[in-house]
């Protein structure tokens, strides 16, 4: 039995995961896999009824589980708090408390889904499947010193990107890992030309690579990268970066994927259990009107199956069942381009889905 920790969390938390949980109940029941779910109150619901964002006991709770499934955290009614009591301060650290130590969004764009892209026709046509893979426990976001201080030549800020070579090599072996069970081509992105950091960054993955002579290893330079990424699509399988350009170059590449509302991710853990979530917020603006797209947590649920619970099959039933829905012409409003398509609310997408399995 699979214990999976369901936090829906604010906004369209509730309304999308409901529907990611009804997918996976019926992909358990096609693949006889045992899933036991338990729900959890996270972010601004929490503070609510028990005046914390993120409590010890669903920290314990979520360390004992086999796989979290999140929605979404934060909203207009608490956003002004101060930190740590912000709803959306649970998510950060719960992260921390689990050591997640990389980011995965996988894109891509499902064949009916072009117009809805912001990007040509023509360039999306040749075909989006990537996944970007950012470190998440170093960087510039956590490197020290960081201070801001008042000079005679005036106010000075200082951040810090920091890597050792044991962070790179984790991060990189996972994209190595990750690329021999897709088309085994791996792009490492970063700033070596400039940064010091990007040097070690590079030299490690080079010495991974070694490792994985059947992958086929490039470097990129960040800024190149983000170009190509746009023009050339097509051409990428994993792409692994550090904390900073990921998280540029992961926000970048959903604008391939059709919407926001289309993107799954994962934060992987060290040694604990990962957190599975859309890439989006809690969109208060459509809360409760059963207009949001639920296949960003319903992709987050294929993920879950075939990182956390080993059941890649699992995944890809709920993967081609995505793909044959939106063949067929359904939409929410959030990809709706066209009279031709049926738009749906967010439970009849999901039932859809289910339907498809
Ligand atoms: P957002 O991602 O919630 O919404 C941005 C826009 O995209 C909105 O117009 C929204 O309606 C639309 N959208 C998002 N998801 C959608 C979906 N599934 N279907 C259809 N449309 C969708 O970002 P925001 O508006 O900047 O933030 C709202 C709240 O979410 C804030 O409180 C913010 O702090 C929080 N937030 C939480 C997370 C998280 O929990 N991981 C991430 C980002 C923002």
């Amino acid at each position: 039995m699979f214990h999976i920790a369901v936090l829906p969390g604010d906004g369209i938390g509730p309304e999308i995961t409901r529907e990611a949980v009804k997918v996976l109940k019926a992909v358990g029941e096609k693949r006889q896999l045992e899933l036991g779910f338990s729900h959890h109150l996270i972010g601004g619901a929490s503070i609510d009824a028990q005046g914390v964002a993120l409590s010890d006991d669903l920290v314990d709770t979520c360390r004992r589980s086999d796989a979290i499934l999140f929605g979404a955290v934060g909203g207009p009614k608490w956003d002004h708090l101060d930190l740590p009591d912000r709803a959306d301060y649970a998510l950060i650290r719960l992260r921390q408390e689990l050591s997640a130590y990389a980011n995965l969004r996988q894109f891509r764009l499902y064949a009916g889904l072009e117009d809805a892209s912001a990007v040509k026709n023509d360039i999306v046509e040749t075909g989006i499947d990537f996944i970007i893979l950012r470190e998440l426990s170093s960087g510039a976001y956590y490197g020290r010193p960081k201070f801001r201080e008042d000079t005679p030549r005036g106010r000075r800020a200082v951040d810090t990107i920091e890597y050792y070579d044991y962070q790179v090599e984790r991060l990189a072996r996972h994209g190595f890992e990750l690329a021999r069970q897709r088309r085994a081509r791996l792009t490492s992105m970063s700033k070596w030309n400039a940064l010091e950091s990007s040097r070690l960054w590079r030299d490690v993955v080079e010495e991974v690579a070694q490792e994985y002579p059947d992958v086929d290893t490039r470097h990129e330079i960040v800024d190149a990268g983000a170009m190509n990424l746009i023009q050339r699509p097509a051409e990428y399988d994993v792409i692994i970066m550090p904390n900073m350009f990921g998280d540029i170059l992961g926000d970048e590449a959903a604008v391939l994927a059709g919407s926001i509302g289309m993107v799954p991710s994962a934060e992987i853990s060290l040694d604990g259990p990962s957190l599975y979530e859309p890439i989006h917020g809690s969109a208060n603006d459509i809360e409760d009107r059963n207009v949001a797209n639920p296949i960003g947590t319903i992709l987050s649920a294929a993920l879950l199956l075939r990182y956390s619970l080993g059941c890649p099959d699992g995944a890809g039933d709920i993967e081609r069942a995505v793909g044959k829905v939106i063949a067929e012409g359904y939409r929410t409003a959030d990809i709706w381009t066209s009279g031709d398509q049926q738009r749906v609310s967010t439970t009849e997408m999901g039932d859809l889905v289910v339907e498809m399995l």
